[in-house]
């Protein structure tokens, strides 16, 4: 019985089970994608139907994206597809927990944000196309609360001690595809090379200040500063790949999650996050 699914307000459709499941697999249609056919009372996400209306089918527990059973291996228990197989076993590898084992739907996308329920693992995509990713980057982010900057203005030893105290962590694997994972890389070589060159600029600053060269001397050593200082950000900035918006007691919520990684996530119920 062909089916119809719902795709920007509109009624896409009769489409037979085969071509549902391409589509789902290509992630033109979602689990968070309404569909319906004869026999339904009302329209229904496709996660939550796919797995009763299709009995060969089954959600690939990385991604969460039908397949055929048949195309699923397992992996210490946890059923995932070819795309997630290797991301899978270097979890296994690093100890990490096993994707999956969270449970389904713990990332949202919130606008420009996504929003991830804490200790549960990103579905195996890359977080900067949303294609299947080959690998994960596992970093740690802090998040403290906006009123802590303001104890500046009492001391800034009193700004880190408390500080410390209060602040939230939250350590993600992050997914990358080949190409993302070779473009960090690369970057992350390019400022390396752009700190050393401003340190050796600024060890070349004080030789020409102890050669009475104290104008030329002093121009060089403000700007090689600067330039570590860029290059410390913009370090930062790469290996780290998204950035921390707030950490919360149950999810944490991050900004420079690439578009198309956003929309392939259901969107945040609403409600502040917690
Ligand atoms: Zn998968
Ligand atoms: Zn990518």
């Amino acid at each position: 019985m062909p089916w119809y699914y719902a795709q920007e307000g509109q009624r896409i459709g009769p489409v037979s089970d085969e071509e549902l499941t391409r589509l789902a697999q290509d992630n033109v249609v979602t689990p968070s994608t309404l569909v319906w056919r004869h026999g339904m009372t009302e329209w229904q996400p496709w996660g939550t139907v796919v797995v009763s209306a299709l009995p060969e089918s089954a959600l690939c527990q990385g991604c969460n994206r039908p397949f055929l059973k048949d195309d699923l291996v397992s992996i210490q228990g946890v059923m995932v597809c070819g795309a997630c197989k290797p991301v899978q076993l270097q979890r296994v590898r690093e100890g990490a927990f096993p994707l999956g084992s969270g449970g389904v739907s713990a990332s949202f996308g919130s606008g420009k944000r996504m929003i991830i329920a804490l200790n549960n693992p990103l579905p195996s995509r890359c977080v900067c196309c949303n294609a299947p990713a080959s690998g994960v980057k596992r970093r740690t982010f802090y998040w403290y609360p906006p009123w802590v900057y303001a104890l500046i203005l009492l001391s800034p030893l009193i700004l880190i001690l408390v500080s410390l105290v209060v602040r939230r962590t939250v350590r993600i694997d992050i997914p990358l595809c080949d190409e993302h994972q070779a473009k960090r890389r690369k970057r992350l070589g390019i400022g390396w090379a752009w700190g050393l060159a401003s340190l050796l600029g600024m060890v070349l600053a004080v030789v020409l200040m102890n050669n009475n060269q104290g104008g030329v001397g002093g121009f060089l050593i403000l700007t090689s500063f600067i330039s570590v200082v860029g290059a410390l950000i913009v370090g930062q900035r790469t290996a780290s790949i998204l950035s921390v918006h707030r950490i919360g007691k149950e999810t944490a919520t991050f900004n420079r999650v690439s578009p198309e990684f956003i929309a392939s996530l259901p969107p945040w119920p609403g409600g502040p996050a917690l």
